[in-house]
């Protein structure tokens, strides 16, 4: 996808402050911060967002599970650590390429607010 903006940073055509790469995934830390740490992972592959994930991702979706607590760790997030990833406008998806933000370091409030 030429326009999009994470397969721009996956390609190195827009800077980021990059946290780990390898030949399928990239990670960096978020431009406007919710917490302390925050950072992004993203497949190389464009896939719009995890409702548009099939069989064929399975293999990529389960690295980047297994990658995330490891980078998490190496952020300095030994306590724990928040995954998020926003699916679609109903989701609050902004940026229509799969990514699972990394949170932590500070005082992470419940995820959804109850009565
Ligand atoms: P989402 O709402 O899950 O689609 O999250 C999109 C995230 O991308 C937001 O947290 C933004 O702050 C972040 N973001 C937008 N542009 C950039 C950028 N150029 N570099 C790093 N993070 C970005
Ligand atoms: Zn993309």
């Amino acid at each position: 996808m030429s326009d999009c903006l994470f397969c721009k940073i996956a390609r190195g055509e827009i800077p980021c402050r990059k946290v780990y790469e390898d030949g399928e995934v990239v990670a960096f830390h978020d431009i406007n911060p919710a917490a302390p740490v925050h950072f992004m992972l993203v497949p190389k592959l464009h896939l719009a967002s995890l409702a548009e994930a099939e069989d064929d991702h399975v293999s990529l979706l389960g690295r980047m599970l297994v990658l995330a607590p490891k980078l998490a760790r190496e952020q300095g997030l030994e306590n724990g650590f928040r995954t998020v990833i926003n699916t679609g406008k109903g989701g609050g998806q902004e940026v229509f390429h799969l990514h699972i933000h990394i949170i932590g370091g500070g005082n992470i409030p419940p995820m959804v607010r109850r009565g």
